[in-house]
């Protein structure tokens, strides 16, 4: 059939938010990591508008597989095996499954998992988890309470704002920024805000 997932327009989200607030997260890779980061992401995000013709035609699963692949091969740096090991966690979780709101908190919350593991870090060590594991409360709580999708929107946007705001205060204790010790203190962590940039944008589809 001619049917299409909405995976294109994601990545079109996702990239003109990046584009529009490059010179600022760069500056906050420059400020406490190496200054590559907007740099990896939209390299990463431009293999992946190569692929979109393709992603938009398969399934979720084979979809968020072929997405992780690419991200692990083309970001290059921290962000990059993460990414890539959080969407092949997602693609497995997906498998032969509908997509739907207790479905996709189920696999998000399954890639955050994987993503913890793989970095070996939790909430509180200044990185992109901060945003990432309070989006993947919201959306569980949102299936179990079957809320709707504005007000589902609204709970992911307000806690990825704070999850990256509470990286300002923070020590990181890991990547990059963990050698700076107290100095990484005053700084939003880049990686933070590029999620909460990229949820935003990819949720705003929805509204
Ligand atoms: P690199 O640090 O290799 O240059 P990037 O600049 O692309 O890679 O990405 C840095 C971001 O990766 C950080 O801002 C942080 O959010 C995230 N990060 C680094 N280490 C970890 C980790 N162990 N777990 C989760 N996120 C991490
Ligand atoms: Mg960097
Ligand atoms: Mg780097």
């Amino acid at each position: 059939s001619a049917s299409t997932n909405p995976i294109r327009t994601y990545i079109r989200a996702a990239d003109a938010v990046i584009r529009e607030h490059a010179e600022e997260v760069a500056a906050l890779d420059q400020a406490i990591g190496d200054g590559d980061h907007v740099a990896n992401l939209q390299r990463g995000l431009a293999a992946l508008e190569s692929l979109a013709e393709q992603l938009e035609r398969m399934d979720w699963s084979a979809a968020f597989q072929k997405i992780g692949m690419s991200l692990m091969s083309s970001v290059g740096g921290a962000s990059g095996s993460l990414y890539g090991t959080f969407f092949l966690a997602m693609s497995k979780a997906m498998k032969d499954k509908a997509m739907n709101l207790p479905n996709l908190a189920e696999a998000f919350g399954q890639g955050v998992e994987a993503m913890k593991q793989r970095g070996k870090a939790d909430l509180g060590e200044k990185t992109m988890l901060d945003v990432l594991i309070p989006v993947a409360n919201a959306l569980q709580q949102a299936a179990r309470e079957s809320s709707g999708v504005p007000q589902a929107v609204e709970t992911i946007n307000r806690l990825a704002a704070e999850g990256c705001e509470s990286t300002r205060n923070m020590i990181a204790t890991k990547g990059r920024a963990s050698f700076l010790g107290d100095r990484a203190r005053g700084h939003i962590d880049a990686g933070a805000r590029t999620s909460q940039l990229m949820i935003g944008a990819i949720a705003a589809v929805h509204v």
